[in-house]
């Protein structure tokens, strides 16, 4: 398979956590389409899932990864979180705070100054200038299931299960950024 092809881990993870919800054999075919020019991106993949599945199959299958790459994702901050075991005597919406910071240190590593992170009075604003779900993709509903299922699998694991992920504004909509609303 070539999940080689993608330059950022969190693109295999997703890709990983893909092959284990569908099956080695309907994943291949999938990267065999979406391996058009030999550059791979999750949008590609989700383009060519949506042309086998239709979109609602893809999104969902998309948010289901997403949340599947947290769990394995999170092993690797250690520097981020291991120092900050103590959280887990901290109110949730404290270490909800400190987890959020690290996701979108991790997201602007791979992809430059791309999340920008704002707390409301109700929760978060998680915007994505360069959402590798969604950018070059266009649709007539948000496309970032995938960047919903990863930001589902933090709160899970921040225990702030009482906050729910939305989709405002997205990229393939023509909007700037892709926008998510963490909102209790
Ligand atoms: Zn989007």
């Amino acid at each position: 398979m070539g999940s080689g092809a993608f330059p950022h881990q969190l693109e295999r993870e997703v890709v990983a956590a893909l092959q284990d919800l569908m099956g080695r054999h309907a994943l291949d075919r999938v990267m065999r389409m979406a391996a058009l020019d030999g550059t791979q991106t999750l949008a590609r993949l989700g383009v060519a899932l949506e042309d086998l599945y239709g979109v609602d199959e893809e999104q969902a299958l998309m948010r289901q990864a997403g949340r599947r790459v947290l769990k394995s994702l999170w092993q690797d901050w250690t520097v981020g979180r291991i120092g900050l075991r103590f959280q887990d005597l901290l109110p949730a919406a404290i270490a909800l705070d400190w987890d959020l910071l690290i996701l979108s240190e991790m997201f602007n590593r791979s992809w430059p100054q791309s999340v920008q992170l704002e707390r409301l009075p109700t929760g978060y604003l998680w915007r994505m200038r360069a959402c590798p779900f969604c950018q070059g993709r266009y649709g007539t509903r948000p496309l970032g299931g995938g960047m919903q299922g990863v930001l589902e699998g933090l709160l899970q694991i921040a225990h702030a299960t009482s906050f729910t992920v939305r989709e405002r504004a997205c990229i393939a909509l023509g909007h700037r950024v892709c926008e998510f609303e963490i909102e209790k």
